[in-house]
């Protein structure tokens, strides 16, 4: 793992939405980044991939993730009973990256660069200054979620 960008992070625990992939990273250095190449949008199904990369000495794995190889270089891990994207890994790395949106802990993410920029969408940068509410819920609507919840 390249150490340039890295900032020391707490410990953290991820899972996929329905808790049969779940992990967890002893702290130490990580790189946080932001990758919006299409095979980041195609694997994720979204318009980018927030990444938080770690070594894969300090992760523990509880439950096991698939991948599917993407690329002659990268390989990305899926939980094959929800479908929830949980990592990127070029072939062979010593290291891991993982979707940010699968990190149940509390953390302080500050991406340090965009990556893939030649497929980034416009819109995008354009977030920021769109009008903002909470998600929404109709009165008295109930909602039960099925997604594992962290200590749950
Ligand atoms: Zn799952
Ligand atoms: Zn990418």
């Amino acid at each position: 793992m390249n150490r340039t960008g890295c900032v020391e992070v707490e410990p953290f625990e991820g899972a996929c939405q329905c808790g049969a992939v779940r992990y967890s990273v002893a702290a130490g250095p990580a790189k946080q980044t932001v990758c919006h190449c299409r095979m980041c949008q195609r694997a994720t199904g979204n318009a980018f991939a927030p990444l938080m990369e770690v070594e894969n000495t300090r992760i523990d794995w509880q439950g096991y993730a698939k991948t599917y190889q993407s690329s002659n270089v990268a390989e990305r891990g899926f939980c094959d009973e929800c479908g929830t994207p949980v990592f990127y890994r070029r072939i062979g790395a010593d290291s891991t990256e993982f979707m940010v949106g699968t990190i149940d802990t509390e953390i302080d993410y500050r991406p340090i660069a965009n990556h893939g920029i030649e497929s980034r969408r416009g819109w995008v940068l354009e977030l920021a200054g769109l009008t903002e509410k909470e998600t929404f819920f109709t009165e008295g609507e109930q909602i039960i979620s099925h997604q594992y919840e962290h200590g749950g």
